[in-house]
């Protein structure tokens, strides 16, 4: 097996790497034999990619969405096999939510998720013990929520502990909930996401703290968990923590008709100098919106970005970082992967299959349903 991810990584799989090479089919080749084998196969297999796919790959996607349409989408499908184009804690997710007899698909296992594994599952039970006892000396109830971008055994932790999933479209409401259940809050693994919703929701910055796991009970003391409303993981995800409040001041001086939209995931100063946040869907619909002739610098992955300036040619969309925003991990699903999970399930021996074992998939699927069903 390769030691291809942190030690959340308790799902079953072969240890596969495809291998098409350059000198066997070029890239041109590639995409023409995929065409040709998607079509032979539409029967048998669905492709899901998420927006911040490369083109080549979202070219072959039957759907396409972020982690909660996904999701969603992946609960309606009967087709035996989904070839999931995402990263390793959407195709867990994609597992849990289909039927036993269907299989899901990675293209590439080395496609993990840098934020996911910034919690890892040992340190938050360490951290929730810790922060138990605080808190139960003095009544109080902590109610844990985890971001979809976590491993399967973070989700079952949740769904054990009373708590919920949330995405970045659906955070606020599920957080609202969470108070709903209890006077505290944990929220893991990327603090950004829930600090940005948590201060739009009312709670000062001085009512949140900060849990770091490198550091002895996080660097926080039992006052400060008692005093605090909100308890966020120190996580990130490095594509998102990469804009910076100086690019908005940037965009905004040389013309200041431009819209700056941001992903909730980027760091709070600059969600606060934006002119507005949401999940990827809510970017997608604010553009796809928007009259002719609008200007956007949008703080999100380059790929969606890229896609939306093509999309929306009538419409002047750039990145708000003069950098490459990549996802690196995302874009290690290459079309020519794709190509060897489709020609692997021809050959009736699918590769990369991923499979959440029964036990953690029971407490993961409570939590999961539990975010499905917060109205
Ligand atoms: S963009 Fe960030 S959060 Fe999303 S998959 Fe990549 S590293 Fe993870």
């Amino acid at each position: 097996m390769l030691d291809l991810f942190n030690e959340n990584n308790v799902t079953n799989h072969d240890d596969h790497v495809p291998t098409i090479s350059e000198a066997e089919l070029s890239d041109a080749e590639v995409l023409v034999e995929l065409t040709k084998i998607k079509e032979e196969l539409k029967d048998q297999v669905v492709v899901l990619g998420h927006h911040y796919q490369q083109d080549d790959v979202i070219t072959f996607a039957d759907y396409t969405g972020d982690s909660l349409q996904l999701a969603r989408e992946a609960a309606k499908l009967s087709k035996p096999y989904i070839i999931f184009c995402g990263v390793h804690f959407m195709a867990e997710t994609a597992d849990m939510l289909t039927g036993p007899d269907q299989k899901v698909i990675l293209p590439d296992l080395r496609a993990g998720c840098s934020m996911a594994d910034m919690a890892v599952r040992s340190d938050i039970d360490h951290a929730w013990k810790f922060m138990k006892s605080a808190v139960s000396e003095i009544g109080e109830t902590i109610v844990p929520i985890t971001y979809i971008n976590c491993a399967a055994t973070l989700k079952a932790f949740v769904g054990d502990n009373g708590g919920a999933i949330c995405t970045s479209s659906n955070a606020e409401k599920i957080i609202k909930w969470a108070f709903s259940q209890g006077q505290k809050l944990l929220f893991f693994p990327d603090q950004h996401l829930g600090r940005n919703t948590c201060f739009k929701m009312g709670v000062g910055l001085d009512e949140m703290v900060v849990y770091n796991p490198k550091l002895t009970n996080g660097g926080l003391t039992i006052e400060q968990i008692k005093k605090a409303k909100v308890i966020l993981w120190y996580g990130y995800c490095s594509v998102h923590q990469g804009f910076t409040r100086d690019q908005v001041k940037k965009v905004k001086e040389k013309d200041p008709s431009v819209h700056v939209i941001v992903h909730p995931e980027c760091s709070f100063d600059v969600v606060q100098a934006a002119d507005d946040a949401g999940s990827t869907s809510y970017i997608i619909e604010k553009i796809k919106n928007a009259p002719a002739g609008s200007k956007f610098a949008v703080g999100t992955e380059i790929n969606l970005v890229n896609r939306l300036a093509h999309e929306y040619p009538d419409k002047t969309i750039t990145s708000l970082s003069p950098y490459q925003c990549l996802c690196t991990t995302m874009y290690r699903v290459r079309p020519r992967w794709l190509l060897a999970s489709f020609r692997a399930i021809k050959q009736n021996s699918p590769i990369n299959v991923i499979t959440v074992p029964e036990e953690v998939k029971a407490p993961s699927l409570t939590a999961l349903e539990r975010m499905l069903a917060i109205k």
